[in-house]
């Protein structure tokens, strides 16, 4: 095991934010992350693992614990009538989709350009354009997961107690893509649409409209571009009882909303735009809205402090205003952890 020590956290993560880890190490074996575990156990570290770092927000002040950077490789293609793929934890999440596309397998391509690695998906229940991980997953080692919007038992009860090490997807062939959301299906058909081309070349157009819309909003990571000094979205979308929504749609009649689970759901960027932070609102020097999506908070050169100061200062106008208190997306990491 090679333990590091005072580890910058910031190149680690996509907001490019945080102090200094006490420990680091990275793991890329499940007996690498048994040995950081009992190592940690054994000092009465706090410990945390970090996969690609693009939904976590570190302190200025770093993680007085352990960090487990988690870098188990490999991915293993299993062709068939329901093809699966099954890959590490640390394997970036886009470099599987890349490698499934090509063969026509469908039922990840909406979720092409999503940041951080392949183990952190189950945990978020990754979603974007009306498909989520939830869909596709067969296993995540040997758990069985409750899974919910942009959510499941890793990130509530189970949060901290289980390290996802592998996961395996199971996928479909020979079936064009279902394209759930009006702004996907216009892009798609304006690359030609799925009518005439082939079922596998489908699944290509697919990702490749993704990639446009998402890049057209800033959400493709980019050196180039410091809208991405972010973590996609801040906030998750609220789900407010029938009731709650119709009380909040007689205030507010051009208020957009889509049947979810348990209720209604409301965009957070909505909201957000409606209380008062237009894209590209700057309070501080440190932090701003980025100029392409409301819903991204981005680091403009400042710190945590500046980030997190700017997502209450956020959430509270919301608050004021339509009286929905909005729930970070990142999970913000504290010494307790
Ligand atoms: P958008 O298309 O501008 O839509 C705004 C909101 O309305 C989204 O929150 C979306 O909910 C909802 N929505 C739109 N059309 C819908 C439909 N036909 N059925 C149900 N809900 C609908 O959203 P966007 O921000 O550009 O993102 C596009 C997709 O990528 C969304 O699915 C979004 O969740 C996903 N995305 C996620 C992140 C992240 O960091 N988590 C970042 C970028 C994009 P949903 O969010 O529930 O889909």
């Amino acid at each position: 095991m090679e333990l590091r020590e005072h580890v910058p956290l910031a190149p680690y993560t996509t907001f490019g934010l945080g102090g200094k880890a006490r420990y680091f190490v990275e793991c890329g074996s499940e007996d690498e992350v048994r040995a950081a575990l009992a190592y940690a156990a054994e000092r009465r570290l706090p410990a945390y693992v970090l996969g690609g770092g693009s939904n976590v927000v570190f302190l200025d002040s770093g993680f007085p614990g352990l960090i487990l950077r988690l870098t188990i490789g490999g991915i293993e293609l299993r062709d068939g009538p329901s093809p699966e793929v099954r890959a590490g934890a640390g394997v970036d999440w886009d470099t599987l989709v890349q490698n499934v596309v090509p063969r026509g397998w469908t039922g990840v391509e909406c979720l092409s350009g999503i940041p951080g690695t392949v183990g952190g998906t189950p945990i978020q229940n990754v979603g974007a354009y009306g498909q989520e991980i939830a869909e596709s997953l067969v296993s995540v080692e040997c758990l069985e997961c409750a899974f919910g919007y942009r959510d499941s038992r890793f990130k509530r009860a189970d949060r901290g107690r289980y390290v996802v090490l592998e996961v395996t997807l199971r996928l479909a062939r020979d079936q064009k893509p279902r394209i759930r959301y009006p702004e996907l299906q216009r892009a798609v058909a304006g690359l030609g649409g799925l009518d005439t081309v082939t079922p596998t070349e489908a699944v290509g157009l697919v990702r490749q409209a993704v990639l446009a819309l998402r890049r057209s909003k800033s959400m493709v990571l980019d050196p180039a571009d410091p809208n991405t000094r972010s973590a996609g979205s801040f906030f998750t979308n609220p789900v407010l009882s029938a009731a709650a929504f119709a009380d909040l749609a007689q205030r507010w009649k051009e208020i957009p909303s889509f049947p979810a689970d348990g209720g209604v759901k409301v965009p957070a960027a909505w909201l957000v735009e409606h209380a008062g932070f237009p894209k590209g609102y700057r309070s501080g020097a440190g932090a701003g809205i980025s100029t392409r999506h409301a819903l991204a908070l981005v680091n403009r050169g400042g710190t945590s402090a500046d980030l997190l100061a700017l997502a209450e200062e956020v959430r509270a106008g919301v608050e004021k205003q339509f009286g929905i208190r909005l729930a970070y997306e990142p999970e913000v990491v504290r010494s307790e952890t």
